[in-house]
């Protein structure tokens, strides 16, 4: 027990003790990566319980993912000797989704509400958009879910739009207006609206906001740069007239910007409070000095910062390895190989992580680790929620939880396919929009009133039947067994098992994975007011899918630079770092969005403890065409001697001249294309192409393929069998 101040501070140096022994009122802490903030927010909360004597229930902490609440939580327990109990601990996400639950009625929702994942709004905007009469081509859903978002995030309503003859804004009003009715007719919200739904609570039920000032005293904020103008809103309502409020945070680490968040909130922060105190803390105890310098460097590329500068008592430690590929290929076996060389000198696979900056990029890396045998975990990206067939299990979970969930229903009405064609859906959403009522309902209604065919009824009839005692049957079960009867009797096992080939399989594990998953919930608190199917309901739309495995396990850890915010590894590989991947080439028109494309690679650079590896590819195949890059931008503006070329006979090098790709050719001279009497860096000559390098190969002999940069012709890959290369 921590009774004593002394022990509580003990590890922490003076600018951190003076924020958490803070007196109580309003702190701002701004300091950049490594610097001990997320430590200081859960030493805060260890003094508060033991020195200031507040209760658990008293206190709010709000972070940016469920990894790090999960963290955030654990840390606590091992301060305190006990779990925190009473206190809440989450996302903005999680925290809007408990408050709606327990205030559905006051929030204008149905009891049985349901969260509505980007692709389900994505499919519902669509259906909203055909409704309306409008082209899709000239509408495409895509665009009027990001403009729907982006409102909500403002905290827009539709009337809030004032279109005022522009016809862009006015389609998209009304566009936003169906929408919404849909969702309310259908009890579906979206996650924007999560957040702008908890916030109308405070703003239109003033008791309600008054019970949980009194509750909440003490609000803890992590990642403060990255909250948006409805989270920055909802905040300071709830935490006017607290006793304590501490939010912590770095500019150079806001990547959110493109989902609305706003960097200024620091800044308003101040003036919204003004007795608040800043503290700056300035020492990194994460990183070695060479991989600060490179951090340091990098970001001092951005305008109109906030300012600070990091340093540590750390050495320089071993320069940052940088690795030119020629393609991705051989970029993640470079990755697979310096892993299994850092395993075999006592690194633990999980102090390992590969960055990357789109989900795509995962997939090659992946392959190569299974082709080692090197167990891996994803977090975030291809969320395990997000696979067809498990969402396909939880919507029928979500259906047995409120019928009419229509985003549900059409996923799988006919799925195992059960005899109920596009033409009876399409009736069926007639009925349910002349007649405005739910999906489930407007089938009772073609039923009873036979507007279907005698075939089509008697399978809707046989879909009723099926739905309804499924929902009798799992009535008393616990989740996982609620779970397992769902996936068996509704036949979606046995329909995969038929599938032909890995695929099936696969699926069919996912499916038992997720019975897994229902089990490993069953063991987590309990959140008072929801049942466990809710509450798990609830995870399986706001979690990035995290529940797969335990944190325990042993494998590499493999996410997107997004995700990879506030966590630390001994060993990061940053991946793919490419001029049009990284910085994206979306950004690259834009210089706020190209700052915000730095930051990212900021935070990347400064996840790493002791070995940074950052790698690039020459040509890439991504999204089903191949691209030819130069070295990140990101990469250049890190001064070269921190930095050591790896080449693939393993000798090392300080990079030159970075971008330089005719290097490549003669640093692989030697290398052979085994079995085919052609070499790496050779020139060859092919009837239609003309005259070219070869750069690359995989496979050997009568199945080697090369890739040859032709003069003219640009690079391509070639079956050696076939080209008939003429070696000159
Ligand atoms: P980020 O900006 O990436 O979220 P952060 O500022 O939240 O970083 P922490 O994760 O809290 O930084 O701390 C970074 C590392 O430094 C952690 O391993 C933490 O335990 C360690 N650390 C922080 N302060 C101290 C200290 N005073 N003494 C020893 N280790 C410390
Ligand atoms: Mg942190």
């Amino acid at each position: 027990m921590l009774n004593d101040p002394e022990l509580l501070l003990a590890s922490l140096n003076d600018a951190q003790c003076r924020a958490v022994a803070a007196p109580l009122g309003r702190q701002l802490v701004l300091a950049g990566a490594g610097s001990g903030k997320t430590r200081v927010l859960v030493h805060r909360i260890a003094f508060l319980i033991q020195i200031e004597k507040a209760s658990p229930h008293s206190l709010l902490a709000v972070t940016f993912t469920n990894k790090a609440a999960a963290e955030m939580r654990h840390r606590i327990e091992q301060l305190l000797g006990q779990n925190p109990a009473g206190m809440w601990v989450g996302t903005f996400h999680g925290l809007a989704h408990r408050l709606l639950r327990a205030h559905w009625q006051e929030a204008g929702l149905s009891q049985n509400f349901q969260i509505l994942d980007s692709d389900d709004q994505q499919r519902l905007v669509k259906r909203v958009i055909r409704d309306l009469g409008l082209d899709e081509q000239r509408w495409p859903a895509r665009q009027a879910q990001w403009f729907i978002n982006g409102q909500k995030d403002e905290g827009l309503r539709p009337q809030h739009i004032q279109a005022s003859g522009d016809l862009f804004l006015a389609t998209m009003r009304s566009i936003y207006e169906a929408y919404e009715a849909a969702c309310a007719r259908t009890g579906v919200i979206d996650f924007s609206e999560l957040l702008l739904r908890a916030l109308d609570l405070w703003r239109d039920h003033p008791s309600l906001l008054e019970h949980y000032r009194r509750r909440f005293r003490h609000i803890l904020v992590d990642e403060f740069q990255d909250t948006n103008a409805v989270q920055y809103a909802w905040l300071q309502h709830l935490a006017k007239g607290g006793d304590s409020l501490m939010v912590v945070g770095d500019d150079d680490q806001s990547i959110y910007g493109w989902r609305g968040a706003k960097i200024e909130n620091i800044q308003q922060f101040s003036s919204d409070f003004p007795d608040c105190e800043l503290i700056r803390l300035e020492q990194n105890y994460r990183s070695t000095a060479g991989i600060l310098k490179a951090a340091n460097a990098l970001i001092a590329n951005n305008q109109g910062r906030l300012g600070k500068e990091l340093w540590t008592e750390d050495g320089d430690g071993e320069p940052i390895a940088l690795y030119a590929a020629f393609n991705e290929h051989d970029e993640a076996r470079y990755v697979v190989e310096s892993i299994e060389s850092a395993l075999r000198k006592g690194l633990a696979r999980r102090e390992i992580a590969i960055l990357y900056r789109s989900n795509a990029q995962s997939r090659v890396l992946e392959e190569a680790l299974l082709r080692e045998k090197i167990p891996y975990r994803i977090y975030g990206g291809q969320r395990f929620f997000e696979r067809a067939e498990i969402k396909n299990a939880v919507a029928y979970l979500r259906l047995l939880d409120g019928r009419d969930n229509d985003a549900a229903l059409e996923r799988i009405i006919n799925l195992p396919p059960r005899g109920i064609g596009e033409k009876t859906v399409e009736t069926l959403r007639e009925l349910a929009r002349e007649h405005n009522l739910s999906l489930w309902s407007a089938l009772h209604q073609a039923v009873g009133n036979k507007l279907v065919n005698g075939r089509a009824a008697s399978a809707l009839n046989a879909f009723v039947q099926l739905v309804d005692e499924l929902a009798l049957k799992v009535e008393s079960l616990s989740l996982h067994l609620m779970t397992q009867m769902v996936i068996e009797q509704t036949g979606l096992i046995t329909y995969h098992k038929e599938e032909k080939g890995e695929k099936g399989q696969a699926r069919v594990e996912n499916l038992e994975e997720l019975v897994s998953a229902a089990r490993a919930f069953e063991h987590e608190e309990s959140e008072e007011d929801l049942t466990p199917l809710q509450a798990f309901l609830g995870h399986a739309s706001l979690e990035a899918g995290d529940t797969q495995a335990g944190p325990e396990e042993d494998c590499i850890q493999m996410m997107t630079l997004h995700s990879a915010k506030g966590l630390e590894f001994p060993m990061v590989f940053l991946v793919g770092l490419e001029e049009g991947l990284f910085p994206h080439k979306m950004s690259l028109e834009e210089p706020g969005r190209l700052e915000e494309e730095r930051r990212l690679a900021y935070v990347g650079v400064t996840r790493a403890m002791q070995h940074l590896v950052i790698s690039y590819a020459e040509t890439r195949r991504l999204y089903g065409s191949e691209t030819y890059n130069k070295v990140s931008r990101f990469v250049r503006e890190i001064p070269p001697a921190l930095m050591q070329e790896v080449r693939l006979s393993g000798s090392v090098s300080r990079p030159t001249a970075l971008g330089n790709t005719s290097r490549n050719a003669s640093l692989f001279a030697n290398a052979e294309v085994p079995d085919t009497g052609f070499n790496l860096g050779q020139a060859v000559r092919h009837a239609l192409f003309g005259e070219g390098v070869i750069l690359n190969f995989e496979g050997s002999g009568a199945h080697a393929r090369v890739q040859v940069k032709f003069e003219n012709e640009g690079s391509k890959w070639l079956m050696l069998a076939y080209a008939k290369l003429e070696a000159l």
